[in-house]
């Protein structure tokens, strides 16, 4: 299929399933016209996992007292269902280990919401995969490390795991839930037939192919030479031309190119109620338990690199960004606080 085609079966089904939903996300490029921000919340409910993944930073996640409930979640729900939001991601951890997942859910109002799962697939059976899809989940995210077998393996040090990630992506796909294969390219590995091997697994399946550039974070924590270059994400772009199921967040979609999705389609919210601009900028714009979902997206569009339109990834290609802002919050506990990251010359006035 082409992406024309992959975006008006998506639609479709939306407009099928969800028609609440559906009336939200077509308004989405006009909201967008007028400046108003229509972000996708990534939930970070609880860090528990049943992997020790190489590159996870969870646990730099300063620790903190209060710690998201389903009634903070209910509450979101509400707030961001008043400004016209209408997608959530929830994320961990590891979502399928959590005791309270079909509370989480129900929670999140899955009849006004988009909702997907960001899961490393190892609990995904057939029967879990058809319980999530009737009670409301319509997209999980599963990551996949390398296409080699071993790799992916051993950097989630787990013999086994990659099988079993693959098994997870034809069962939630039978269950009538969307799949995204999420994987992240560094500058080693991006120009080479590894990137086009998962493209076209992708596309022959019917998966999107989410790629997600390597930011110097976490295990890579100052490691700049892991960065893409331009001529990286030129090679993305034209085998995303080959097959349409490659995607990156910052490519057009549904005729629309904003760019990078900070504030304006993209919010991290942690399991301690801060507000990120997106999952991998650690700089806290807010936190829910203290202010309005509203004021924190005003101070998001109030701050100068998230309201103008970036091209490039701020987090993962935009090199004055990362050398000026992503630098501050190297060797820290996370998150910093947006007044440590940002001075007044930053701010819209
Ligand atoms: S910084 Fe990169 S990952 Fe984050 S919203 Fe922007 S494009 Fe997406």
């Amino acid at each position: 299929m082409q992406e024309k085609e992959i975006e008006n079966v998506k639609r479709a089904k939306l407009r099928q399933e969800k028609p609440a939903v559906y009336d939200k996300v077509i308004k989405i490029a006009e909201r967008h016209q007028q400046g108003i921000a229509t972000p996708i919340i990534d939930i970070a409910y609880n860090y528990a996992c049943n992997l020790k993944c190489q590159h996870c930073s969870a646990a730099r996640f300063q620790k903190k007292a209060r710690k998201l409930t389903p009634a903070d979640l209910k509450k979101l729900s509400d707030e961001a269902d008043s400004l016209g939001l209408c997608q959530f991601n929830l994320s961990g951890g590891e979502p399928l280990i959590f005791k309270d997942l079909d509370e989480v859910i129900a929670a999140l109002q899955p009849s006004k919401f988009h909702l997907s799962m960001s899961t490393n697939g190892h609990f995904m059976t057939q029967e879990m995969a058809r319980h999530l899809k009737a009670i409301g989940l319509d997209k999980v995210k599963i990551s996949m490390d390398d296409f080699d077998e071993k790799l992916h393996d051993s950097n989630r040090n787990s013999p086994g795991a990659y099988q079993k990630a693959v098994a997870a992506m034809m069962n939630a796909r039978d269950a009538g839930l969307s799949v995204v294969v999420q994987t992240v390219v560094t500058h080693q590995n991006c120009k080479t037939d590894r990137t086009v091997q998962m493209a076209k697994f992708a596309q022959e399946n019917d998966f999107t192919l989410d790629v997600m550039v390597a930011r110097a974070i976490g295990a890579w924590e100052g490691k700049h030479e892991v960065l893409v270059d331009e001529e990286d994400a030129e090679f993305l772009w034209q085998v995303h031309q080959k097959y349409p199921a490659l995607h990156r967040d910052t490519f057009p979609s549904y005729g629309m190119d904003k760019g990078c999705g900070c504030v304006d389609s993209t919010l991290h919210l942690t399991q301690f109620g801060d507000i990120l601009p997106c999952v991998f900028i650690h700089i806290a714009i807010g936190n829910i338990f203290e202010e309005s979902l509203a004021d924190i997206i005003k101070r998001g569009q109030s701050i100068k690199c998230f309201q103008k339109y970036s091209r490039l990834c701020l987090s993962g290609e935009d090199r004055e960004f990362i050398n000026k802002y992503m630098t501050k919050f190297y060797g820290k506990q996370l998150p910093i606080l947006w007044s440590e990251a940002f001075d007044e010359e930053d701010f819209v006035k």
